[in-house]
């Protein structure tokens, strides 16, 4: 089965779906993204998608803040992101990538007064940050865009820019991931991931003032830490000393999963080692991407109908 995306309102071969080298979204940085994975579970020989309400409510916010008009309710964006999904056959774990983006072949730089277009690609996605061994991580000497700049609640993809001047930094100085600094200083998130600590026995996150992206996954991190867990999370600005006496250390996001960080600036993290905590999050966050906790399930949209499923065993 050739890959599809859905594109100009319709689904095609990814291979045809083109935009022309005027558009202003590849000039300008002028649209929005999503980054949504599907889970293979395969006893259930079915795929979940986690948490798309969710992603597709930022991708609106993010619409918003652009002045795109994405022409498609968050409910029609599941429904065809469902039917591309399904269409495209995968049994294995998949990555799918929505953009909402200033489509007109326009030279300009503004928002207003341009045409505007939804598409959807779906893709499989190796391991984006070895989740098992731990990463090493430095400070970036880029700081995180701020809120004034270009706001960080949405996922624009200017702003990406930003974290590719850190990711690139920090991999030609022989690290796997960048730790960005606001402009005051703070901790603000990785390249693209949230970061939590573990203070004295306490979870600890940036807060959205402090220039994050407001992750599904800080999201996800923060609900089965305090309700499996018994750990409230206590969302406060860290300064960049508190990166070196943390007792743990982890990354976010829908492509990193969570992602234990083992060591910063040449120093070890804890010990080194993957921490307790960590270990028990990544646990129960693994089993509910997959549907395999009933308690979560209202997270996890099932791509395959029983009647596919039945064709497919
Ligand atoms: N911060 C940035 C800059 C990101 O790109 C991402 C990935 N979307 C995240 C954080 C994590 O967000 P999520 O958990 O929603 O994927």
């Amino acid at each position: 089965m050739p890959p599809y995306a859905y594109f100009r309102r319709q689904f095609m071969p990814l291979a045809e779906a083109k935009v022309g080298i005027l558009t202003h979204a590849l000039h300008y940085g002028t649209a929005c993204f999503e980054g949504i994975r599907g889970n293979w579970n395969d006893e259930q020989k079915q795929l979940f998608l986690f948490r798309v309400k969710d992603h597709y409510e930022r991708m609106h916010d993010g619409c918003r803040i652009l002045k795109i008009d994405p022409h498609h309710s968050v409910n029609e964006m599941i429904d065809l992101t469902l039917k591309l999904v399904e269409k495209s056959g995968y049994h294995e774990d998949v990555y799918i990538r929505p953009l909402a983006y200033k489509s007109s072949e326009a030279i300009g730089v503004k928002l207003h007064g341009l045409e505007d277009d939804f598409l959807v690609i779906v893709a499989t996605l190796p391991a984006y940050l070895d989740a098992d061994k731990g990463v090493r991580c430095c400070t970036s000497s880029w700081r995180r865009v701020d809120d004034t700049m270009i706001p960080a609640r949405g996922k624009i993809t200017g702003i990406y820019v930003n974290s590719a001047l850190a990711k690139t930094e920090a991999n030609e100085h022989g690290f796997d991931e960048a730790i960005l600094l606001n402009h005051d200083g703070h901790v603000s998130e990785g390249s693209g991931e949230n970061i939590f600590f573990v203070l004295n026995g306490k979870l600890v996150t940036p807060p959205s003032s402090d220039n994050i992206l407001l992750g599904v996954t800080r999201d996800t991190i923060i609900q089965l830490a305090r309700n499996e867990l018994g750990i409230e999370t206590i969302e406060a600005s860290v300064d960049r000393t508190e990166l070196y006496l943390a007792d743990e250390v982890f990354f976010t996001g829908t492509a990193a999963h969570i992602s234990p960080i083992i060591e910063i600036d040449h120093r070890p993290v804890g010990d080194g080692k993957i921490g307790n905590i960590t270990k028990q999050l990544q646990q129960l966050y693994f089993d509910v991407i997959k549907g395999k906790n009933p308690k979560y399930l209202h997270w996890c949209t099932p791509v395959y109908s029983k009647l596919a499923q039945a064709k497919h065993s």
